[in-house]
C-alpha cells in the first residue's frame, strides 16, 4: 500500500496528512539566505573577458570581393554553410559599420588606395582576413598591374591559404581570428588629457 502523502491527486477533501518529521526543514537565517541567492546569481568575471567575448560574437564583416574568392565569401552566409551561427553574418554595405575586411581576390594597384581608404573609415577595433593566394601574395599573378599582398597596404589578422579557398577554409580563418579576439588586450578608461600649458610657454 503507498503512503497517502505521496499521492500528488490528493484533493482539499482528504484531510492533508501530517509532515514526516524528514519533511521538516530547519529555518535558515537571514543571513543564509543571501548567502545563498548570491550564490545562484551572481557571476565573476573580468571586464576584458567580457568586452572580447563580446567582440568576438558578433564580427560584422565589410561586404565587398575584388574576384574569383568573393564567390566563396559570398557561400558562406547562405544556409549550407550558414556563418551565423558565429556571429559574423551581417555583413554591411558600410565601411563605418564594419568591423571585418575580408579581402577576397587579387588587388590590383589601381584599387589598392580605394581598399586602404575603406579601411581607414572603419572603425576601431578592426579585423583584416587576406583571403586566398591572391591577396596573401599576389597568387599567380606576379605582375606589375596586381599589388604582392595585401598586408602591403594594411595589416593582415589571419591569412587563409587556397585558390580558392572553400567557405569552409575561410569559417576556419573566422574562428581563427574569434581566438585572436577573445586574448587581446583592450584598451579602458578615459580619453588622455591634454596637457595644460604653462603661463608664458
Ligand atoms: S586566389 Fe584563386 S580564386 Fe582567389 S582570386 Fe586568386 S585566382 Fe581567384
Amino acid at each position: 500500500m503507498t503512503d497517502p502523502r505521496d499521492n500528488p491527486f490528493r484533493t482539499l477533501a482528504s484531510a492533508a496528512p501530517p509532515k514526516r518529521a524528514a519533511d521538516l526543514v530547519m529555518p535558515v537565517s537571514e543571513e543564509d539566505r543571501i548567502r545563498e541567492e548570491l550564490e545562484s546569481s551572481i557571476l565573476f568575471t573580468t571586464v576584458e573577458s567580457v568586452v572580447n567575448w563580446a567582440r568576438a560574437n558578433a564580427i560584422w564583416p565589410l561586404g565587398f570581393g575584388l574576384a574569383c574568392c568573393a564567390i566563396e565569401m559570398m557561400a558562406i552566409a547562405g544556409p549550407r554553410f550558414d556563418v551565423s551561427r558565429f556571429g559574423a553574418e551581417v555583413f554591411r554595405g558600410s565601411p563605418r559599420q564594419a568591423d571585418l575586411m575580408i579581402v577576397a581576390g587579387r588587388v590590383s594597384i589601381k584599387m589598392a588606395p580605394v581598399l586602404r581608404q575603406l579601411y581607414d573609415q572603419m572603425p576601431d577595433p578592426k579585423w583584416v582576413i587576406a583571403m586566398g593566394a591572391c591577396s596573401s601574395c599576389g597568387g599567380v599573378f606576379n605582375n606589375y598591374a596586381i599589388l604582392q599582398g595585401v598586408d602591403k597596404i594594411v595589416p593582415v589578422d589571419v591569412y587563409v591559404p587556397g585558390c580558392p579557398p572553400r567557405p569552409e577554409g575561410l569559417i576556419h580563418g573566422i574562428m581563427k581570428l574569434q581566438e585572436k579576439i577573445l586574448v587581446s588586450k583592450i584598451e579602458l578608461g578615459p580619453f588622455p588629457r591634454k596637457k595644460k600649458r604653462k603661463a608664458g610657454v
